[in-house]
């Protein structure tokens, strides 16, 4: 529990500054445990979720697309931290709106909270390719747990058919990710990528060239240097198939685009802080507004916008320091490995793809691949 130390004793309300989370994400829940840890009296705090379930980790989506874990496996906090802490959690009510002036958010459902420090932990949102079709039914990106089950979906669909196809636009990490889950899953699946070899960013192009030959083996379809032109509707506002530019057509019933991510800043746009790819911060995770923090992958901190957690630990430390009143050097940046890690720092059993392509970068950011 919070120490009751700011209860207004006449009142017996909470005395303590609000603070309000937007995002009951990785780095939002991360900040909120670290400011905790360090004083727990500090701030009364309401944590504002799009996604309709408690906090989880997004990193282990990937193996729940595998059937390799289930939901419940993969919570960091359950209800109960919420409880214990007196956190409000309004999970499955988005913030729609900052009102500065009057230092309110809006929800979704009409809410509107007053707070006195604001932390926006709003993530990325998942880039789609501005490809005829984009919009029909079937087309998914994987980004929430959500994506996962319509995923999980198809799949199930495809089986209940004698087979479903499923094409993967994107051979990075994430697109390959979700090419092995749901080759699991039973599904024939075929992978687009655009560049020659897979995982360009992180593989030379014989590591990727042996990836591309292990996944062969197990029965994906790999397509590089393609370019998806559209993709087809069925006639019923259903993805059908995926067109190449070169002509080809490759059938789906479901179409995974995995081709990046985008830090989602409209909330802080529309509020007029300053954003440039990302929220700009300073070390300290402050905003162009002193009243108002970010944190994650929303952020840019000089000049860098992230994808990984690891960074993003070293951010929620820094703003926690900085909230709760320990002087600190503040956030110097990240130098960003490829290694996958675990949300507790300790380097996981790689799920999925980790368990083909074990990644270590080199001082020239050249990176190995090895048969597991
Ligand atoms: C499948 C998958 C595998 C990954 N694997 C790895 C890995 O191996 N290693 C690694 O380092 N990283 C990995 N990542 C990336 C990692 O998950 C992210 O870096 C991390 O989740 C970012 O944390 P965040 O809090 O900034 O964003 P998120 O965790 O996405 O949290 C943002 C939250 O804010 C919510 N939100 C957005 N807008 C609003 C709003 N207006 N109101 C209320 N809520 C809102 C979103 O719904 C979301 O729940 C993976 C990601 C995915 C999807």
């Amino acid at each position: 529990m919070n120490a009751p130390v700011n209860i207004d004793p006449q009142t017996g309300d909470s005395k303590a500054e609000h603070l309000v989370v937007i995002g009951n994400g990785m780095a939002g829940c991360r900040a909120v445990e670290e400011i905790i840890a360090r004083d727990p009296g500090r701030y009364r705090i309401t944590i504002f979720g799009a996604e309709p379930r408690v906090n989880y980790d997004r990193i282990m989506l990937s193996p729940v697309l595998a059937g390799e874990k289930k939901f419940e496996d993969i919570i960091i906090n359950d209800q109960a931290w919420y409880d214990d802490n007196d956190i409000e959690l309004v999970s499955g009510d988005a913030v729609i709106a900052i009102k500065r002036g009057a230092k309110e958010v809006v929800s979704a459902s009409g809410r509107v909270t007053s707070y006195d420090r604001l932390l926006i932990a709003t993530g990325s949102d998942p880039f789609i390719i501005p490809v005829p079709g984009k919009d029909l039914a079937g087309v998914v990106t994987f980004r929430d747990l959500d994506d996962v089950d319509k995923m999980l979906a198809a799949a199930d669909a495809g089986t209940a058919k004698g087979g479903g196809k499923a094409v993967v636009i994107g051979g990075g990490l994430l697109g390959l990710e979700a090419a092995h889950g749901l080759n699991l899953r039973g599904m024939d699946v075929t992978v687009i990528h655009l560049m020659p070899t897979l995982m360009e960013r992180q593989l030379d192009e014989a590591a990727g060239f042996l990836l591309k030959s292990e996944l062969e083996g197990r029965g994906q379809n790999i397509l590089t240097e393609a370019n998806t032109a559209a993709i087809i509707d069925a006639g019923d506002g259903r993805v059908e198939a995926v067109q190449l530019s070169d002509g080809r057509s490759i059938a789906a019933d479901i179409v995974v685009m995995a081709v990046g991510i985008r830090p989602n800043v409209r909330l802080a746009q529309e509020a007029g802080l300053d954003v440039e790819r990302g929220i700009l911060v300073d070390d300290y995770m402050v905003t162009s507004d002193p009243a108002i923090l970010a944190v994650g992958e929303c952020v840019q901190h000089r000049g860098a916008c992230y994808g990984l957690v690891a960074p993003l630990w070293d951010m929620c430390r820094a703003l926690a320091d900085a909230t709760t009143g320990t002087v600190t050097a503040g956030y110097q940046g990240s130098v960003t490995s490829n290694q996958a890690e675990s949300v507790r720092h300790q380097p996981i059993q790689p799920p999925g793809i980790f368990g083909l392509v074990r990644m270590r970068r080199h001082r020239h950011a050249r990176c190995i691949a090895r048969r597991v």
